[in-house]
């Protein structure tokens, strides 16, 4: 059966995500409001700016839903921002994020001269081919809990993309590649087949 994964649109690079889920064979609504997480398999929180998007989710009241989603089991992907988002700990933000993942993150970790870039990075879980990762003043896992699992490290250790149960994040934006397998992974997520 299709699968519904709703994709939070407040702000950030919703589309390209809608696109690659859609790319899936997935249906990819938009979630704006509380009523629309109604019937969902799954929820994927962009890259963005993480303040912003954690500003409008209190604005719209999206923070206990979604919250309350993350801590019973409910499939969730975050990248970058959306990353942050679903941290337990995060440096410089005003709001508290979900703590759906025992992760802490630094944000804006490579500062200014390497503020963007791209590199190829194995993850095992995806098979041996590189995938090509694009960094956009990304955060950095810096502390992982022991029921993390850390699917990519960059050269220097830092997790790059990892895994709790159903909540993936990413510090890269898959969504921005044509590389399907990373959003294929979360689906097999949602299935149950991961
Ligand atoms: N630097 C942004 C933040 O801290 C994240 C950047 C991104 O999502 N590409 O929220």
């Amino acid at each position: 059966m299709t699968k519904k994964i709703g994709v939070l649109a407040l702000q950030g690079d919703f589309t390209e995500h809608k696109a690659m889920l859609r790319k899936l064979g997935a249906e990819a609504p938009s979630v704006r409001l509380p009523r629309d997480l109604n019937g969902l398999d799954g929820l994927v929180i962009p890259g963005g700016e993480s303040t912003t998007i954690g500003k409008l989710m209190q604005d719209y009241k999206l923070i206990p839903p979604i919250s309350q989603l993350a801590h019973n089991d409910f499939p969730i992907m975050g990248t970058c921002a959306g990353m942050i988002v679903l941290s337990r700990k995060a440096n410089s933000l005003d709001f508290k994020p979900i703590g759906a993942i025992d992760i802490d993150v630094e944000r804006n970790a490579f500062g200014r001269q390497t503020d963007s870039f791209e590199t190829d990075l194995s993850i095992p879980v995806l098979g041996a081919a590189p995938f090509h990762t694009i960094f956009i003043r990304a955060p950095l896992i810096i502390r992982a809990g022991d029921g993390v699992n850390i699917l990519a490290k960059l050269p220097d250790g830092k997790g790059a993309t990892a895994q709790q149960g159903k909540i993936l994040v990413s510090a890269f934006h898959p969504e921005l590649t044509d590389d399907i397998r990373l959003h294929r992974y979360f689906l097999n997520i949602v299935t149950g087949a991961n």
